[in-house]
């Protein structure tokens, strides 16, 4: 599946959706260099340092919530509040495919009733603003873990220094907190083989999980479908290759080793829910169905077709 244009990954025929309905929204993509994305021992000396393209790609929901008529995005990619020069460093394209995508849908930035943010890296939480570095989603709800929350709370990023957070974002966040606009969901990754979180506002359709191997309670939405259930894995299953418990990002994820058992945990959960699970980085995959078992141990379905892994 090429992850250029909006695809629906699970869900009803749009035309006649009566239950939520789940597309991969490709938003602008970056590079990182390979040996940063992949702790592949293959990958040494130049290979290591070679550019690949890390897309961002994002899910919307429709007919979501209690009422089936809410419509959700999950994640955003990174901002035009960057600097044209930051972007051309790390190779962001200037259009903003999160607009267009949405537009092919039929939707706006204006019709997201929430937003479900993974964790605020730059990478994930950039999108959800504008030119000048204000909220560009003017009705929408914010559902946040309240670890990653306090995590970019006691680390702002400071202007001009690095940081996988970004400048500003605790004010903000704390301005729709006040404002009503922000539900902090609390879990630990103890429950990654459960049955997970529920929220109001979005009844039991929609289970949340959290990690911690990557970043602070990373939180980990899974949209039950009619057709089957598909896990936004964030940075926790970046592309299809990082599904294997032992793979992870070097230098991105906080704790390899606790990564690799909550891994373990969820793959359990995901194999006996028949869920697919979606790939916010990778360029090729935009989802999955991963099989646990056989000689390679993890492997992947897409649209009826198994991709190794
Ligand atoms: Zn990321």
């Amino acid at each position: 599946m090429s992850c250029g244009n909006p695809a629906l990954i699970l869900g009803n025929n749009p035309a006649t959706a009566a239950h939520l309905s789940v597309y991969s929204l490709p938003g602008r993509p970056t590079q990182f260099r390979a040996g940063h994305m992949r702790n592949d021992p293959t990958l040494v000396g130049d290979a290591a340092k070679q550019p690949v393209t890390v897309a961002a790609n994002c899910l919307l929901v429709k007919n979501a919530g209690p009422n089936q008529n809410l419509t959700i995005l999950c994640d955003a990619g990174s901002g035009l509040h960057l600097p044209a020069a930051t972007r051309s460093k790390l190779g962001i394209p200037d259009r903003d495919l999160l607009v267009e995508n949405l537009a092919m849908l039929g939707v706006s930035l204006a019709d997201i009733d929430i937003f479900i943010s993974s964790h605020p890296h730059w990478d994930h939480i950039g999108g959800i603003l504008d030119e000048t570095g204000n909220l560009r989603l003017p009705k929408a709800h914010i559902l946040l873990s309240r670890g990653a929350y306090q995590q970019n709370m006691e680390n702002p990023a400071i202007e001009g220094q690095p940081s996988s957070f970004i400048p500003g974002m605790p004010e903000k966040l704390q301005a729709l907190k006040q404002a009503g606009r922000l539900t902090l969901l609390s879990g630990d990754p103890s429950g990654l083989g459960g049955e997970g979180i529920t929220c109001n506002l979005l009844g039991d359709a929609v289970r949340f999980y959290f990690s911690g191997g990557h970043s602070e309670c990373q939180m980990h939405a899974v949209f039950l479908t009619d057709a089957g259930g598909v896990v936004f894995g964030g940075d926790f299953f970046p592309t299809a290759w990082h599904v294997a418990p032992e793979r992870y990002m070097p230098q991105f994820d906080r704790d390899p080793k606790q990564l690799a058992n909550e891994k373990e945990l969820f793959l359990q959960r995901v194999r006996t829910g028949h869920w697919h699970i979606s790939f916010y980085h990778d360029p090729q995959v935009a989802a999955a169905r991963v099989l646990v078992g056989g000689p390679e141990r993890y492997s992947s379905l897409i649209m009826g077709e198994e991709v190794r892994v």
